[in-house]
């Protein structure tokens, strides 16, 4: 059920992963007030045709058409944000999702960016639902199970100090994923613990999305009219994180990651697997 690749496979896992974080590296580097998230889409499809991949979210899912190479997500849309002629302002935030096929292999990652100066509770949001991934993927691990990668993301968040307005909100009904020969694959990857069940032992060779979704309000969200922006159904703003990331003999390997995911995991005690192309 869980598709289990060998160190061949993740290596060339690790080189889709790295078309993914010059993407979002590109775009983050972009991100002023001013651009459209056209411009960005642009930016990451460029950077994505130059590194001879295709982009895996131009394209029907579930029957859906995709328009863009990235999702654009401004302030209370949560993720599936569609690109287009929107202008971003000083104040905004943006998650920005991406992905790539490189070699019949799949990479997936997102990053929130703020538009100039924002507000302090938004720069809070960010680093809160960026912490929860890591505190995620500092559990893909050999011999976890799948609830320890969704327990360690929802208690970082609940552990955290409340915002100044408002409560951290664990978006329901969106989680994470596996990947692999496809996007989106078994299993599925809950930001938080529901019911009894443990999920499959992670053993090497597994890869999976992990990818928090916090709000300033609500866990709930709604999808707007175009099929695909999910928003907040309070309006508050939200955050969105991701990195694909495999379960190796020895530790996590942050596929998205230029450096493997070796500085933010050292600082919680887990130290990354070494780079297969290094
Ligand atoms: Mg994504
Ligand atoms: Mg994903």
């Amino acid at each position: 059920m869980v598709e289990i690749k060998t160190p061949e496979q993740i290596a060339k896992m690790r080189a889709a992963g790295l078309v993914v974080a010059e993407a979002l590296k590109a775009c983050r580097e972009a991100v002023a007030p001013g651009i459209t998230t056209q411009e960005l889409n642009d930016i990451a499809d460029k950077v994505i045709t130059d590194h001879g991949a295709t982009s895996n979210f131009r394209a029907h899912h579930g029957g859906l058409w995709f328009p863009g190479v990235i999702c654009a997500s401004v302030n209370d849309e949560i993720v599936h944000g569609i690109p287009g002629e929107r202008v971003l302002q000083e104040g905004d935030l943006i998650s920005i999702d991406c992905g790539a096929i490189l070699d019949g292999w799949h990479g997936d990652a997102a990053i929130t960016v703020a538009v100039g100066e924002v507000a302090a509770e938004h720069t809070q949001l960010s680093r809160v639902t960026e912490g929860s991934m890591w505190a995620g993927i500092a559990q893909m691990k050999k011999g976890n199970r799948l609830v320890d990668v969704s327990r360690s993301i929802e208690s970082f968040i609940r552990r955290q100090p409340l915002p100044p307005k408002g409560k951290w909100g664990i978006v329901e009904g969106y989680g994470g994923h596996g990947i692999g020969t496809a996007m989106h694959m078994e299993p599925h990857v809950l930001n938080y613990v529901a019911g009894r069940g443990k999920g499959p032992k992670l053993i090497p060779g597994t890869v999976l999305a992990i990818e928090p979704m916090v709000t300033l309000g609500t866990p709930h969200s709604a999808v707007l009219e175009d099929d695909w922006t999910v928003v907040t159904t309070d309006k508050s703003w939200a955050s969105h994180w991701e990195h694909s990331v495999a379960v190796t003999e020895q530790g996590p390997l942050v596929l998205t990651a230029f450096d493997g995911g070796r500085a933010e995991l050292a600082k919680l005690g887990v130290t990354a697997a070494p780079d297969p192309l290094a």
